[in-house]
């Protein structure tokens, strides 16, 4: 075995969980492609010691602390192949090299699966976000929206009056029923049931079919997430959650298949970077003991 660890993913999961592992002098190979979920985004709220900063600053910042440790090695590129060998584990790259190791961590994050209407796409993570409590204290109480992908956009809608007045554009996914709307009229959530047509404006103006045009702070939407291949190549049992599956782990994140870890958002229902960090740390932690008592 090359390694004593392969860590797929070397953004907060995985570099929080390297370190652990190169805290304890073992051997540990990064691979990562360099594709963060908040990529799009300016800045990072919500965790602690790091709020406001530029979310590429928080990982470039954590690479460096964990590339000091002499026994931690980095690939940049796309894991293509991962499956149990004799002895742990074999990992192929994109461009074709092979590297094995005694124990797996996943920690590749997920997609987001964007709605596809005109003008939201180079609004992601500016103007259009799905997670309130990362981006809604910045929208001033101004005017927000909700656009409903599904049931599950009711959730969101109820979330967010406490950001600011809120529109729910149903957008034909989906139809309150009585019971919602009550639940909707008691959080002040105004309900908009026409098509909308596109977005646009310089922060984002939602243009209805019919013309109408709603000029709005914010708008956030319930993306589709997928925890991208191999999981599933490996046979780690997958959990369906609200936003799509993710990898089903235990509290210590271990994986359904024996020396397989996986953190961060790949491994829960929702996500966030402080999560993502207390996830790897413990994946770290537990991939080590396990090395240890051959767990
Ligand atoms: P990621 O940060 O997504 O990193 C996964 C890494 O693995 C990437 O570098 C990827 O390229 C790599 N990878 C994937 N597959 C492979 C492979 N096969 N081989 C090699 N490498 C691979 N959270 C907050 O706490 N505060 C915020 O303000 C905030 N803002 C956000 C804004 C937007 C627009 C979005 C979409 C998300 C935001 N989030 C925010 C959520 C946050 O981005 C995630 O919770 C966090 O990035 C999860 O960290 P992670 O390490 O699990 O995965
Ligand atoms: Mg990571």
């Amino acid at each position: 075995m090359d390694y004593d660890v392969i860590i797929i993913g070397g953004s907060y999961a995985g570099l929080s969980a390297g370190l652990q592992l190169a805290r304890a002098r073992r051997k540990v190979l990064v691979i990562d492609a360099g594709q963060r979920r908040n990529r799009y985004a300016a800045h990072s709220h919500g965790f602690l010691t790091q709020d406001g900063k530029p979310p590429a600053q928080i990982a470039s910042e954590g690479r460096a602390q964990l590339m000091r440790y002499a026994t931690v090695q980095w690939l940049d590129g796309l894991a293509a192949q991962a499956r149990p060998v004799a002895g742990g584990f074999q990992v192929v790259l994109q461009q074709g090299t092979v590297h094995t190791a005694q124990r797996l961590i996943l920690a590749a994050g997920v997609e987001d699966e964007l709605p596809d209407l005109p003008g939201l796409a180079q609004r992601w993570g500016r103007h259009v976000f799905h997670c309130p409590y990362c981006h809604g204290y910045e929208l001033q109480q101004g005017p927000i929206g909700a656009l409903a992908v599904s049931a599950i956009s009711l959730h969101q809608a109820l979330m967010l009056p406490d950001w600011g007045p809120t529109t729910l554009f149903l957008n034909g996914a989906f139809e309150p029923d009585a019971e919602q709307q009550t639940q909707l009229r008691a959080r002040d959530v105004r309900v908009e049931p026409g098509a909308v047509a596109r977005l646009d404006g310089a922060a984002v103006d939602v243009v209805m079919q019919d013309g109408r045009v709603f000029a709005l702070a914010g708008l956030f939407v319930a993306t589709r997430v997928r925890p991208g291949v191999l999981a599933a190549q490996l046979g780690c049992e997958l959990e369906e959650g609200p936003l799509g599956p993710y990898v089903k782990a235990d509290p210590v994140r271990a994986t359904s298949v024996p020396g397989v870890f996986a953190c961060g958002d790949l491994a829960r229902p929702a996500g966030s970077v402080a999560l993502a960090v207390g996830d790897g740390a413990m994946a770290g932690a537990a991939a080590h003991r396990s090395l240890m008592f051959g767990l």
